[in-house]
């Protein structure tokens, strides 16, 4: 009989601080807060609907570009 094969659940994000990829940590007593081992920042909820926020304006900017005649 094989062993059971652990698979690893979550959500492949990067901390809004560093960058860095799978060291962002959810405080589960404060859901809206995170640490991240990497540069051992903390960040909230707002912090990242900020960061999103911003970028999806610039998106929208960015789509509202003319399509060029070839
Ligand atoms: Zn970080």
């Amino acid at each position: 009989m094989s062993p059971a094969t652990a698979t690893t659940k979550g959500f492949a994000v990067k901390c809004i601080l560093c960058g860095e990829e799978g060291n962002v940590h959810v405080d589960l007593h404060d859901v809206a807060s995170f640490h991240c081992n990497e540069c051992d920042g903390d960040f909230t909820l707002d912090d990242v609907k900020a960061v999103l926020s911003r970028w999806q304006t610039c998106i929208a900017w960015l789509e509202s570009a003319p399509a060029l005649e070839e």
